[in-house]
């Protein structure tokens, strides 16, 4: 890796390849990637080769290795982030009649996990930096019937915490932080993990650290650490290793609970890629850095805004259109990027503008404003931990091409 990237920022316009030139790239970068090392699969052999292949040793080597990284007294391990947002909703009470305030611009299981538990998600608008739940617009929607707020890390961006725990507080509602983009982000100094009454995390393989499928709930709070792993294990108030070790066969089933169970074979490669979790933070900043020094001078382009407060663990780089300035939408600049060989995505279709949503909850488009404004302009550039230097360069080479071709 280079210590000065160059870009090889265009004289002149050139040919988009959407229109026949030749491509940025030869082959796509995707816009999130995992890293597996040979410690990693080595790791793995070990844990098929031992006596656990599940609920063994590894689980709770895993679980400590989180909680004391995050700074939490209790982790407990799921089959994948959704799973875990749903034995958070359970441990938080959430039951039918209730309801649980989120933002709409979000991966769809942080609404689908009140849904699971027969309660009703109410969405409020995002505020127009972060794209993170508006703490304001989300006091205007408690009602008497709210039991919980689950604001989303957006991107990696630690929510509003203290004004949501502080509202929580004046209600009486539980706070389930989504951080399945924040794993190692810091709000006022302290990390994500430590800071609600529950924080969900995801292994999938794009996010910081992979168990292929896996998720985590931490927590300080003894009663739902312990109503967590009675849930993630069919609502039984022991597991297999535990009544191995005591020589017992009596169990009791005490919750109506889930095989939500995540494995020792993934628990070893989480720990093995959880030493690297540090250094792995630190390249996503440095990538976002010169993201962001590029996009300074970009007219068209509207990187996304960071609070003095925090320090994101940029699991995503979203940017925003300035559509006025140019001759193209969303959906244009999209396919011009795509056929430069850059893996954009869009992170998120509002989760209230999905039929399910629509179709059962009557939503007609433009009831949250801001975060369909956002939906109508952003693009989630590459961003992962193993991106080189030249993959950089490339991305802001062909966003530098596609928005010279289209400005005004
Ligand atoms: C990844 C993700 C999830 C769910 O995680 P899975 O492990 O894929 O089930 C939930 N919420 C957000 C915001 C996510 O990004």
């Amino acid at each position: 890796m280079s210590a000065t990237p160059v870009t090889k920022t265009p004289a002149s316009r050139e040919m988009l390849a959407i229109d026949g030139g030749p491509p940025v790239r030869k082959t796509l970068l995707p816009y999130g990637h995992h890293s597996i090392e040979e410690s990693d699969i080595e790791a793995v052999v070990q844990t098929l080769r031992s006596d656990w292949l599940t609920t063994g040793p590894k689980i709770a080597e895993f679980e400590e290795a989180i909680a004391a990284w995050v700074g939490a007294k209790y982790a407990v391990s799921f089959s994948s982030g959704t799973s875990a947002l749903h034995a958070a909703a359970f441990a938080a009470g959430l039951q039918a009649g209730d309801e649980a305030i989120t933002s709409p611009l979000t991966f769809a299981a942080t609404a689908n996990c009140v849904l699971y538990q027969g309660a009703t998600p109410v969405f409020a608008d995002v505020s127009p930096d972060t794209l993170n739940l508006d703490p304001q617009a989300a006091a205007a929607r408690i009602t008497s019937r709210t039991r919980a707020i689950l604001p989303v890390d957006y991107a990696g961006h630690p929510a509003d915490l203290d004004a949501i725990l502080k509202l929580a507080g004046q209600h009486g509602l539980i706070v389930i932080e989504d951080a399945c983009h924040a794993l190692g982000a810091e709000y006022r100094k302290r990390r994500v993990g430590s800071l609600s009454h529950m924080t969900v995390f995801s292994f999938h393989p794009v996010k910081h650290l992979t168990t292929g499928e896996g998720g985590m709930v931490t927590t300080d709070n003894p009663e739902h650490a312990e109503t967590l792993r009675r849930f993630r294990n069919h609502g039984i108030s022991s597991d297999a290793r535990q009544r191995q070790s005591l020589g017992q066969w009596h169990y009791e089933m005490v919750l109506l609970g889930f095989n939500y169970r995540l494995t020792d074979i993934a628990c070893a490669l989480g720990l093995e890629q959880s030493k690297r979790l540090d250094a792995n933070l630190a390249r996503r900043r440095q990538i976002a850095a010169r993201y962001a020094s590029a996009f300074r001078e970009m007219p068209g382009v509207v990187p996304p805004q960071v609070r003095s407060d925090v320090n994101p663990a940029w699991h995503l780089y979203p940017i925003r259109l300035g559509l006025q300035q140019l001759s193209a939408g969303r959906g244009e600049v999209f396919c011009a990027l795509r056929a430069e060989n850059i893996g954009v995505n869009v992170h998120y279709i509002p989760v209230h503008r999905h039929p399910y949503y629509r179709d059962r909850f009557g939503y007609q488009g433009g009831e949250y404003p801001v975060a369909e404004d956002a939906y109508e302009r952003l693009i989630s550039l590459p961003m992962f931990h193993g991106m080189t230097d030249a993959d950089v360069e490339d991305v802001l080479h062909a966003v530098t091409k596609v928005i010279r071709h289209f400005s005004r």
